[in-house]
Parts: structure tokens; sequence; C-alpha cells
């Protein structure tokens, strides 16, 4: 569970680290070890520093998604970076395109803030060494780019790497900030299914060459890169199917309609029984005059300490709970028991108590669901 941990929080949002950096450091120390001559001054300083400004811009790319997802009322529940990037996790995406649009543009701007705000130090690189540049990209084996200076090499670096940055991550192609842009746009079009397939569908094209021209050029951290892509793509896709079909289903779906009705004046030892031997784990809670009082859960139940069994119920009754119409759509009702840890709802039809929604039945519904749409 653990593979990342936190090393800041900003605007509330846990910034953490993929524990595959220990491997990059690793991969360095294994460069420096037949020459740490090399790693010594000056060189080590400006080393150290653009990887900081790596590890920065990478960070000001994801805070630029997070910040525009606050806007939208959008919270982030994290931003994870690793060695090939960072992501930020919204705890949902908007639902409107034009929104889903300025969140996954909101990066890449940032990377083009940065290149531009660094253009002028430029000015302290000599024009005849920028001037050599292209040369360079034309034959990197060449040692025209040593010539610089330790500075000169930063500051044209940064500049390089953010338009990099934005330029790759405009690409069309799921899960690339370029594929939900592309999605976004003909979201406005079609349905967003239709769109998220046909991003997905570049997606994986795009990372299928990646991996193709990776396998030729023996470059191993590309072909992962392509994996990657390759893999979260076909996991967005699903996950937009899934989530498309459970919004056609209704409460009425899932309900169960035989439920144990138990009681405050009842022995805990009875129930715990139940609970233990019966197939039904969320119990709603009654009094007498068969009034719903509350819930008894599975989680509560579990907890309780042997000694409470000569208890009633009543004192373990939880009674903050919500009901919900046998018509509410499945996927609201779902989002509302994650949310709110709801194990069991009451269903009802107007004043009828139709049956109960049980967390259990849910996962089962889900999973079933799941396996529908591979
Ligand atoms: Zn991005």
């Amino acid at each position: 569970m653990h593979t990342s941990i936190q090393i800041a929080k900003i605007w509330g949002i846990p910034i953490r680290l993929h524990w595959t950096f220990v491997l990059v450091i690793g991969w360095l120390v294994y460069l420096g070890i037949p020459d740490w001559q090399y790693f010594r001054g000056q060189r080590a300083i400006w080393m150290f520093i653009s990887v900081l400004a790596v590890f920065i811009c990478i960070l000001l790319h994801e805070l630029g998604h997070a910040f525009m997802a606050r806007r939208y009322g959008v919270q982030t529940l994290q931003i994870m970076l690793s060695p090939i990037g960072g992501q930020a996790i919204l705890e949902r995406m908007p639902k409107q395109p034009r929104k889903e649009l300025f969140v996954a543009l909101a990066g890449p701007i940032v990377n083009v803030i940065l290149a531009v705000c660094a253009l002028p130090f430029l000015y302290w690189v000599p024009a005849e060494k920028l001037a050599h540049l292209p040369q360079f990209f034309g034959n990197p084996n060449g040692n025209t780019f040593l010539r610089l200076d330790m500075d000169e090499r930063f500051i044209i670096g940064f500049v390089l790497l953010n338009f990099l940055v934005a330029l790759f991550n405009l690409i069309p192609a799921f899960p690339l900030d370029g594929g939900r842009i592309l999605r976004a746009l003909l979201s406005m079009r079609m349905n967003k299914l239709g769109a998220t397939r046909i991003a997905t569908f570049l997606g994986q094209g795009f990372a299928a060459l990646i991996v193709l021209f990776s396998v030729s050029q023996y470059n191993w951290l590309m072909g992962v890169i392509g994996l990657f892509i390759f893999i979260s793509a076909s996991m967005e896709y699903r996950y937009v199917k899934l989530d498309s079909r459970l919004h056609s289903f209704s409460v009425q779906d899932i309900l169960r309609p035989r439920f144990t009705r138990i009681y405050l004046d009842q022995n805990l030892s009875e129930i715990v029984q139940q609970w233990r031997e019966g197939s039904e784990k969320n119990f709603l809670v009654f009094d007498r005059s068969e009034q719903l009082k509350g819930v008894l859960t599975s989680p509560v139940l579990m907890e309780h300490h042997p000694s409470e069994e000569e208890e009633r119920v009543a004192s373990l009754v939880i009674s903050e709970y919500e009901s919900v119409a046998k018509e509410d759509n499945l996927m609201k009702v779902i989002r509302l028991m994650q949310e709110e840890d709801y194990e069991i709802l009451p269903v009802y039809e107007g004043e009828e108590l139709l049956g109960v929604v049980d967390w259990n039945d849910v996962e089962h519904f889900v999973r079933l669901q799941k396996e529908q749409v591979r």
C-alpha cells in the first residue's frame, strides 16, 4: 500500500513521492562510482540544482491542474511525483467538457509560462553559442554543448525542458493532457463514451509507436513510458465505460426487498449470532411501533466487545442515516455511500419502505458490471 511518501502539503493537497525515485538515485550513484571526481565542486551543485528544477517544474505543472480544478470546486486528492512525470489525482473530473478542457490545459500552460519567463535569461548566453545549438541537436555526440558553461547549460535546459514538457503533454493521446483536451473538444459534439473511445484509440496507437521506437533504440525508459501510457489509456476507457454503464441503473436494480428487521430492545448477543451466521451483515433498526430509528452495521458489530453482548441494540445503533428513493440514480447513491461511509440505506417509495441498499450488494453488482466491460 505504501508505495510513496508524503513530502509536503500545498493548499491541503498531499504531495507524494513515488518509491521508484530510490531507483533513480541508485542509478545516479552507480553512474558516479567509476568517477567520483566528476561529481565534485561546481558540477555537483549544478547537477543538484538541475534535478531540483526538473522536479519543481513538474510539480508546478500538476499544481496548475489542481488550481484550475479548485476553481471549479473539484478537490485534488493528491499529487504523485514519479521519475516518469507527475499526476494530479482529482476526486472527480468536472462533468462539463469546457471545464475538463481548462483543467487539462492548465498544466502545459504553466510550463509555457515558465519557459517564457526564463527566455530573457538567454541574453546571458553568448549569441554565437546559441547559434551553435541547432548544430548540437543535429549531432548530439559532437561536443558543442560541452563548451557551454554550467549556468548557460542550465538556462538553455530550463527553457527547452519546459517547452518540451508542454509539447509532449499536448500530444492528443490519452492519458496525456492533450488526450483530455481532445476528449473534451469531442465531447462538445458527441457523447463522452464515444469521445473517450477515440482519445483512447489514439493514446494506444501513440503508445505502441513509442514502444516500437524504444525497442529499436534499446531505450528502456522510453519503453516503460510507452507501456505506462498504453495501460493508462485502457484503464481510463474502462473506467468511463463502467461509469456510463452504472449511470444507466437506478436504485431499484439493486434494491433488496427482503431484510431482517431488528429492534432497539433486542439483545445484542442475539444480533451478533445472526450477523455471524447469516448472509445479512448490515441491518435497519426499528422501535416496537415499527418506526425506523437507525442502522446497525458490520464495522460496528466487528468492533464491539464481547462483554457488550448483554446490552441492547439501542447502545450501538447509528441514528445518522439517509433514505433514498427507488428511482434515484445508482451512481449518485454509490457516491453518497462512499462519501458518507454508509453501509446500508433504506429505500422508500413515498412513505412506503420498499427495502434496502446494502454496500455488499453494491460491491457485488459493480464487480459484475466490471466483468461486462472488460
Ligand atoms: Zn498534465
